[in-house]
């Protein structure tokens, strides 16, 4: 059991010498940070559930539509062609996250990572409801198996599996959307194999880690884990034992001895099984328990909380600690580097629809006696969940352009795509040779546009003009020199 394990610098507590896991059992914390954690964690696994019920523009908040290759992320609709915009969605988050732990530590592991919000606050909760604290259930897998055991137990695993079938729906309606997995649900596995599939693995994957593998993901497994101390330095917030304050450590009534009463408490509550009094490890995911625990016991004895406490090493070492130092200034560079790139393309590119206007291939331009025409193809993808209607305009043309073809109230339905034939003329007596303009696409549903900047061709005015001439002076020639009827006896 932990209790009875010296944890050490040397070796990793959860794994034993022969490399089997070594079961631990946290105890039962409260205080400050346990309850603002509960807060938290009730709050994101709210978050997290709701997120495929939420519907904004037609589409579920995040739903990440694989089998049509479109992503709809709070209101931005990205399909196969802006994908390139996650680049910057993922960089930005990452930074974000660079930023975060230089100075605040591991606050994302021990407070926000979905691992740890499930892992306590759905799964060590129901198991402490049911065995109790770690005493109870360290006694309790001592026990020979009776039948209140296989009941407990029984009904732990039962709740176990529930939970894991519950999340891994939750989390596969973000790529099928809840009224798809509805539908699978309705049809049955026979006729959805492969999703049916990914929810079992998915299930039997949580209910191996939650119940089972545990901390040892964090200690052993988890990527952020490992490079965390490289976005680090003796500045960054950690959770630290002062241990000016704490040592020598021994029996609170000898007046030789520092504030630790060396009860072991700290070690008995960290869920990777660890002695904070060791200095900063790899192993500590920052849930802040050892803090509460320690302060209770301060409490009990009279002294100052705090003997654990959030801090920086160069503060528990008396060196005053810098905020702002070289790490900070890089760190915020690229934070902002990359959410600024992300908000700018996101805002330039990401519509719930595309407009796409190409020349039609073949002949840049025709030309008549009439005028010069330029024939596009525009192609639009209504990525919403409903119907759009659209209106399609010119910018920046000459007055004397005009359109021909569909480019008034153009409906699409619910997430489909069409192309339509543009007509750009240009009048003969008014043509001046080619020129740039712009196709102007607006959606009547939010007034939101895609522009377009493209040429008119067509042939050089001169000659065009030239031509025209040559052509009306032959008409009007056969007209002259063709007898009317009026003409004959
Ligand atoms: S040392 Fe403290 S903060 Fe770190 S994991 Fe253990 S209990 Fe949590
Ligand atoms: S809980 Fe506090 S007093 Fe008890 S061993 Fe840990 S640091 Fe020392």
């Amino acid at each position: 059991m932990a209790e009875n394990k010296n944890p050490n610098l040397d070796s990793v507590t959860t794994i034993n010498q022969d490399g089997s896991h070594f079961k631990l059992h946290p105890a039962n914390v409260s205080g400050k940070f346990t309850t603002a954690r509960r807060i938290i964690g009730f709050i994101l696994i709210v978050v997290y559930a709701t997120l495929p019920w939420i519907p904004i523009n037609g589409n579920p908040a995040v739903f990440l539509d694989t089998a049509n290759r479109e992503f709809h992320l709070f209101g931005i609709s990205l399909d196969v062609q802006d994908l390139w915009v996650l680049f910057f969605f993922i960089s930005g988050l990452g930074f974000i996250l660079f930023f975060v732990t230089s100075l605040l530590g591991r606050i994302w592991c021990g407070w926000t990572c979905p691992y740890t919000v499930f892992l306590d606050h759905i799964y060590r909760a129901i198991e402490r409801a049911i065995e109790g604290d770690a005493p109870a259930r360290k006694k309790l897998d001592a026990a020979p198996l009776t039948g209140s055991k296989i009941l407990k137990r029984m009904l732990k695993h039962g709740l176990f599996i529930l939970c894991s079938t519950l999340i891994a729906h939750i989390f596969i309606s973000y790529f099928v959307s809840l009224k798809g997995l509805y539908g699978f649900i309705q049809d049955g596995p026979r006729t959805h194999t492969v999703s049916f599939g990914a929810i079992a693995f998915l299930t039997a994957t949580l209910y191996f880690c939650f119940a089972w593998f545990r901390e040892q993901f964090c200690v052993v497994m988890c990527p952020y884990g490992r490079i965390q101390s490289a976005l680090s330095d003796d500045n960054t917030m950690v959770i630290g034992y002062d241990e000016k304050r704490g040592d020598p450590r021994g029996k609170a009534s000898d007046p030789n001895n520092g504030d630790c009463i060396d009860c072991r408490r700290c070690i008995n509550v960290c869920p990777t099984g660890i002695d904070i009094r060791d200095g900063l490890q790899l192993e500590c995911i920052g849930c802040a328990a050892c803090i509460d625990a320690c302060d209770e016991i301060m409490v009990k004895i009279d002294r100052p909380k705090g003997l654990v406490r959030y801090s920086s090493h160069n503060a528990l070492n008396g060196i005053s600690s810098k905020i702002i130092r070289p790490r900070f200034f890089a760190y915020l560079a690229l934070m902002l580097l990359g959410t600024t790139v992300f908000a700018v393309t996101v805002y330039k590119k990401a519509r719930p629809f595309n407009a796409q206007i190409n020349k039609m291939t073949g002949s840049p331009y025709q030309k008549d006696n009439t005028g010069v025409r330029n024939i596009y193809q525009v192609h639009l993808s209504n990525k919403r969940n409903v119907s759009s209607t659209f209106d399609i305009s010119l910018q920046d043309a000459p007055e004397w352009i005009s359109m021909s073809g569909t480019t008034n109230g153009i409906t699409l339905t619910a997430k489909e795509k069409k192309t339509y034939n543009l007509v750009v003329i240009a009048p003969a007596e008014k043509y001046e040779g080619s020129f740039n303009f712009t196709i102007v696409v607006k959606s009547r549903n939010d007034g939101m546009t895609v522009k377009n900047t493209i040429s008119f061709a067509g042939p050089s005015p001169k000659l065009y003009r030239k031509n025209v001439r040559m052509a009306k002076d032959a008409a009007e020639k056969e007209a002259r020199d063709t007898p009317t009827h009026t003409d004959q006896p």
